[in-house]
């Protein structure tokens, strides 16, 4: 676990954040910086950087799982939400810890910008 991660430190609760999901493997909180009425990001308790680097596919789908779970918790399950992973610098990836991007609460537009 780098030090200097914060996504590292949010998923070993060095940091107050109020967390909206959490099991064995990843938790959610909220976006600091909210794109949607609902904007959540889910996040592996395990540091890697990237897509790229997460070669367990296995942890890929649970992830999708735990993210389903936090819609469904949300209550965004009826009304749909949107998942996205931004991977590198043309994907407009700035924290290299990877993470799902879970949006929902309004009619998400596309294509993404
Ligand atoms: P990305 O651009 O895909 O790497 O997404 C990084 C996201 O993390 C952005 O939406 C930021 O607003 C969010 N973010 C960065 N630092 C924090 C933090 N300490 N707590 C919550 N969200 C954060
Ligand atoms: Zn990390």
């Amino acid at each position: 676990m780098p030090d200097e991660c914060v996504f590292c430190r949010i998923a070993q609760r060095q940091l107050p954040v109020e967390l909206l999901y959490e099991d064995a493997e990843f938790v959610a909180f909220n976006d600091a910086n909210p794109m949607a009425p609902v904007h959540v990001l889910v996040i592996p308790k395990t540091h890697f950087a990237s897509l790229l680097d997460a070669a367990d596919s296995g942890l890929v789908g649970r992830g999708l799982l735990a993210v389903t779970e936090t819609a469904r918790s949300l209550k965004l399950d009826a009304s749909g939400f949107r998942v996205v992973v931004n991977c590198g610098a043309d994907g407009g990836q700035t924290v290299p810890h990877l993470h799902f991007h879970l949006m929902g609460g309004r009619y998400m537009q596309w294509p993404p910008g």
